[in-house]
């Protein structure tokens, strides 16, 4: 019954779509020629240890350049990809090529790198079964189950919570971590605390840039970090920009950091290299 309420909500959501304007058309049919094309690479950006910083994994993100167009942001294509129902294929495109490089960087001595992929709701809600697809992907590219992270951003498509629930549990019990995206910034996120199966809060970038812009934002950002402790989630702080930003934080206790003050979004070389440069300057 609940399933059913899915796919009620998703073709509610397909035909609310269909007032899109012509710049989201145009989009539209550049995106159905891009994966044909090979228009999109992931890039990867470097997330760590908050006490350590020591590198702790990756967040692999998805860019499409389009020929003539050039580089279009994914928070423009991502809801287009939704909408147009192909969301299930580009988001297994990134699945395998994020699994593959993470193999890939093992076999050039990169080792223990978690490789955190976003995934949208609306991959639950496709023709495949997503933890199947998963597992798949893991044993074609011979990943470890504990290296993958999924990244999932609250959205009015877990209104379906028990449903949720459930996928979220048959991917935990993969060995699969979960991550709550931009924790903080949705209708519902405390009560989704309660109900969903997770490993990781990540801490929304808009919390990390109150840091140091007046005392409340301070507390937003301890407290929340403060309650993934009690909970015995790991925190990862996105969006740092700062040295401030950076050391409240680590005091805070948060496990992990990401942002552009210690690395932006790169390409798999050149987080090989970074790995390395960090190895030799502990060494
Ligand atoms: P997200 O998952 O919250 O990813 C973090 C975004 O913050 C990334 O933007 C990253 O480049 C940016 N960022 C990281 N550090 C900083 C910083 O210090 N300052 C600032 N200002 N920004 C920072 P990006 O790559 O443009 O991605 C935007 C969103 O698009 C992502 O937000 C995610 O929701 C979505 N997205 C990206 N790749 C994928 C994907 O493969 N699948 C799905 N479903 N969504 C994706
Ligand atoms: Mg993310
Ligand atoms: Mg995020
Ligand atoms: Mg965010």
């Amino acid at each position: 019954q609940s399933k059913e309420q899915g796919r009620n909500q998703f073709s509610r959501y397909n035909r609310a779509s269909h007032s899109r304007n012509g710049a989201d058309l145009a989009l539209e049919t550049a995106l159905r020629q891009a994966l044909d094309n090979d228009e999109f690479h992931v890039v990867y950006q470097p997330q760590f240890q908050a006490r350590t910083g020591e590198l702790h994994g990756v967040e692999a993100l998805l860019r499409w350049n389009h020929p003539t167009l050039g580089p279009i942001s994914p928070t423009t294509f991502i809801p287009i990809a939704e909408q147009m129902g192909v969301i299930g294929e580009l988001g297994r495109w990134v699945l395998q090529h994020a699994c593959r490089q993470a193999v890939s960087w093992r076999e050039q001595g990169l080792h223990n790198i978690t490789m955190a992929v976003n995934v949208s709701v609306q991959q639950f809600y496709g023709t495949v079964d997503l933890a199947e697809q998963i597992r798949t992907i893991l044993v074609d590219k011979g990943l470890a189950s504990d290296r993958l992270e999924i990244e999932i951003t609250e959205s009015l498509f877990m209104q379906n919570i028990d449903e949720m629930r459930a996928n979220l549990q048959r991917i935990r019990d993969l060995g699969v971590k979960i991550s709550l995206d931009d924790f903080g910034t949705g209708f519902s996120s405390l009560s989704y605390l309660r109900q969903l199966p997770f490993d990781t809060i990540k801490l929304d970038r808009s919390f990390v840039s109150d840091i140091n812009q007046g005392r409340e934002g301070n507390t937003l950002a301890i407290t929340i970090i403060n309650m993934a402790q009690n909970l015995h989630k790991k925190c990862v702080a996105e969006g740092v920009e700062t040295e401030e930003q950076l050391n409240l934080l680590r005091d805070a206790g948060c496990d992990y950091i990401q942002g552009y003050l210690l690395g932006k979004p790169m390409d798999a070389d050149d987080i090989l290299s970074l790995s390395q440069q960090r190895r030799a300057k502990a060494s």
